[in-house]
């Protein structure tokens, strides 16, 4: 069968939620994917950046399997040891001293929108969070997501989330009131068209969160685990904040998130006050362990670095050479956005299928950025070869 043919049966049984690409995709390794008929692709999406050492890397290959064979599935009435070993290898890696494990990003803040609420005690449940953010799709984290088209359709929104301006420390400090118990937000916004906050400011919201006693909250599913040349996005910054999600590249593809808090906000949360069923499964949990342990051997964080520079560099030339088509490139590592003219965006959509056309996946994040999300383990010559095709679209289109 053809990609046309299983796209027609997908499309004739799937609730439509999504707009698919006309592919069926069959084999990963590396940056790389082949699809039913047989075409290569350069993915520098990575599963929206959740394929962080590439497709297939073969240590989380051989954690799944090693662990598939022996016990797949317990539940959370008994430890198992991938789940322990994932725990200590995060809670050792950044400011946190426990876990609790979900499946996905979106249940991971939601356990953290509970912790905030029930450590704050009662008539402190509001959350602040920013224009522009993306937090996640179950009712509680699409109120908490800054953006209106998210919203549409699905009211009445679960209450106590309000939304302050993106970059603007007075607009937070405006909506703090004795309802108010987190700031939310995300260090650098991905989903919203990779929109990175200054250290001043994160620090400005510290600031508040410790003058109001409220926890602050960073959302570092996107910008976790390498994506930005340090195990978290914070590391960079000195900011530190009380509760921290993670998901995507955690377990490399295999369906894990984690909320990560002190020993002492932890503690407000106690047996029967929060659970999942599938959260920290074994298979998942010991694909993370995998992750983690690749992630911190010595040298591949700097790497992360080095690329980023390199690739943030071409494309800093690129939208030197197309002034009317983009402006500049944002964000840190290898979360990286070309921003576009209004030119540009208006090209948006359109050069996105037209890199797809020539087998190099990207995508149209926030309106008005092409994101580079790529493996962290990509090379320079991959790099050239996504920027080199990249520029002859933008020259076509001159
Ligand atoms: C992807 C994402 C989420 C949602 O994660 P899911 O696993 O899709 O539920 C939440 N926050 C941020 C910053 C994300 O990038």
């Amino acid at each position: 069968m053809s990609n046309a043919e299983w796209t027609q049966r997908g499309n004739d049984v799937f609730i439509g939620t999504y707009n698919r690409f006309p592919v069926m995709m069959v084999k990963g390794d590396g940056c790389r994917l082949w699809d039913e008929d047989g075409k290569e692709y350069l993915d520098f999406l990575a599963g929206i950046a959740v394929c962080s050492l590439g497709h297939c890397h073969p240590a989380v290959t051989k954690a799944v399997v090693k662990q598939a064979e022996s016990l797949v599935h317990v539940s959370n009435l008994f430890h198992t040891r991938p789940q322990i070993e994932l725990a200590e290898l995060l809670t050792r890696n950044c400011f946190a001293d426990r876990v609790f494990m979900a499946n996905s990003g979106a249940e991971a803040n939601e356990a953290a929108l509970k912790l905030a609420r029930i450590h704050s005690g009662p008539g402190r449940y509001e959350v602040i969070s920013l224009t522009g953010s993306f937090h996640g799709r179950t009712l509680a984290t699409v109120a908490a997501t800054g953006q209106s088209k998210f919203h549409e359709g699905f009211e009445p929104l679960p209450q106590g989330f309000v939304h302050a301006e993106f970059g603007d420390l007075e607009a937070v400090k405006n909506l703090i009131g004795p309802q108010t118990c987190a700031i939310l937000c995300e260090p650098l916004q991905g989903e919203g068209g990779v929109r990175p906050l200054e250290k001043e400011y994160l620090q400005g919201l510290r600031d508040l969160c410790d003058t109001h006693g409220l926890l602050l909250i960073f959302d570092e599913i996107q910008t976790g685990l390498g994506r930005t040349g340090k195990l978290f996005a914070y590391q960079h910054t000195g900011v530190v904040p009380d509760i921290m999600t993670s998901a995507k590249a955690l377990g490399n593809g295999l369906p894990i998130g984690a909320m990560l808090t002190t020993d002492s906000i932890a503690s407000s949360l106690v047996p029967g006050t929060h659970a999942s069923t599938f959260g920290g499964n074994p298979v998942a949990a010991a694909a993370g362990v995998a992750v983690l342990q690749e992630m911190l051997s010595e040298g591949f964080l700097q790497s992360v670095q080095e690329k980023g520079a390199y690739f943030t560099a071409r494309l800093e030339k690129l939208a030197g050479q197309f002034p009317h088509l983009a402006t500049g490139v944002r964000g840190q590592g290898l979360l990286l956005g070309l921003a576009l003219t209004e030119q540009g965006i208006r090209h948006g959509a359109d050069i996105v299928q037209q890199m797809f056309a020539n087998g190099v996946l990207i995508n149209f994040a926030g309106n008005c950025v092409l994101r580079f999300v790529p493996p962290l383990i990509v090379n320079k010559e991959e790099i050239d070869q996504v920027v080199d095709i990249l520029a002859r679209i933008f020259s076509d289109i001159q």
